[in-house]
């Protein structure tokens, strides 16, 4: 019949209306700016840079690769990378962004920027209270704005940011590892390699030519 669903909504209003008097679950709505509903995990507004530590610039670990200006669809980064280099999260010489901006104004919360960064070094923010008075560049945000630790990432995403914790944990391990493996290669390369110094009692003088010694073996 028509109108059911028009006086099925009113139903489900009534009921609401009336049962917010009596129990508190069907109070849908809230005093906000002073009630405020939690929001949920996965709930994004725009991207921001997470850095560890207590030093923006030391902990950042945006390495200024540029995929993300070059991924972002409506094209609101804009990146410049740094002349010199600091250590990233391993230790690794690394470029750094000089400049990081991003237009919120035109960003569209797609996420592809954090899709496409292999460096876990942008996220999703939770921040919607953005409104501002000047009408220009107001929302063009500069690298100290979109900078913020990893404890505040912790604070807004709990899971995510754990889980990419034990996944740079992971890296880092993985490449401490490789690196005291090949230290432990390197030593004992040398360790076998045959000596130049001539043996007590050799009949080798200076200048004479080397004993002839097994071909190098090539390292993988
Ligand atoms: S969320 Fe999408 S539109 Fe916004 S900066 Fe990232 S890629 Fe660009
Ligand atoms: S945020 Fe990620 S993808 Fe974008 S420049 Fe930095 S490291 Fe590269």
């Amino acid at each position: 019949m028509i109108g059911t669903g028009i006086l099925k909504g009113m139903a489900v209003t009534a009921r609401n209306f009336v049962g917010s008097y009596f129990e508190e679950d069907r109070l849908i709505t809230v005093q906000y700016p002073e009630e405020r509903i939690p929001l949920a995990e996965n709930y994004r507004n725009f991207p921001f840079l997470p850095y560890d530590g207590d030093d923006p610039h030391a902990g950042l670990r945006c390495v200024a690769c540029k995929i993300c200006e070059k991924e972002c669809p409506p094209q609101c980064i804009y990146i410049i990378k740094s002349e010199d280099k600091k250590p990233d999260y391993m230790g690794k010489p690394q470029f750094y962004p000089a400049v990081f901006d991003i237009d919120i104004s035109v960003c569209m919360s797609c996420q592809i920027c954090v899709e496409v960064c292999p460096f876990e070094a942008i996220k999703m923010d939770k921040e919607f209270e953005l409104s501002r008075r000047e009408r220009f560049d107001a929302l063009l945000l500069r690298k100290d704005e979109l900078s913020k630790s990893n404890a505040y990432y912790h604070r807004i995403c709990p899971t995510e940011a754990a889980e990419v914790d034990a996944k740079l944990a992971e890296a880092a391990a993985a490449a401490e590892a490789k690196k005291k493996a090949a230290a432990a290669a390197a030593a004992a390369a040398a360790k076998a390699a045959p000596s130049t110094s001539p043996a007590p009692g050799s009949t080798s003088t200076p200048g004479a030519s080397p004993p002839a010694s097994a071909p190098p073996s090539h390292s993988v």
